[in-house]
């Protein structure tokens, strides 16, 4: 499988690593113009990571690289926020609340998570294995000062994804 391994000394590297994601992923699955896109698909990227070690400071900076030009609150307690760009929806979710692996299922989360445009998820190991497959997982962990991310591929997107980075 197709991953991608990073070192990010502090957090600008944090927020490049961000933004170059959401720009290959907007010109890899919307092209130029998302408006002109029939069927829009379905994205799932998971973070992992202890506390502190960097989600948030990640899914902020890439909703903003794709277009989110309001204030990016973070899900910690309202479990998911949901963002409009264009004819694209974003959900940030946040799992760190929740007790049990099917709590997710019964916040009434499953339709949105796998409904058209694209999910980020916090702490999805709250879950279990009871989620979907994401198309990209990243996993941050700290590295002194810094951090490094992890970030596997489980679809055809998410690896198609990955080698775009890469190149
Ligand atoms: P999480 O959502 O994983 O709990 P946050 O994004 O809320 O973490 O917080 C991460 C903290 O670490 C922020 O204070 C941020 O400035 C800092 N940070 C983010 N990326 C890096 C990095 N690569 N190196 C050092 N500090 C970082
Ligand atoms: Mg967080």
């Amino acid at each position: 499988t197709e991953q991608l391994e990073l070192i990010l000394p502090d957090e600008s590297a944090s927020l490049n690593f961000a933004h170059k994601l959401a720009i290959t992923l907007k010109k890899q699955i919307f092209g130029l113009n998302v408006v002109l896109l029939e069927n829009i698909p379905n994205i799932k990227i998971y973070l992992s990571g202890d506390l502190g070690a960097g989600k948030t400071t990640i899914t902020r900076e890439f909703l903003k690289a794709f277009g989110v030009n309001t204030r990016i609150k973070s899900p910690t307690y309202t479990l998911l926020e949901t963002y409009k760009v264009s004819r694209l929806y974003l959900y940030h979710f946040d799992f760190y609340r929740f007790s049990n692996p099917l709590d997710w299922v019964d916040a009434g989360f499953k339709e949105t998570l796998n409904s058209p445009g694209i999910s980020l998820v916090e702490w999805p190991e709250m879950a279990q294995d009871t989620l979907p497959v994401p198309d990209l997982h990243i996993f941050l962990s700290y590295d002194g000062e810094g951090r490094i991310a992890k970030i596997k591929a489980f679809t055809n997107e998410g690896i198609e994804c990955i080698k775009r980075m890469k190149a």
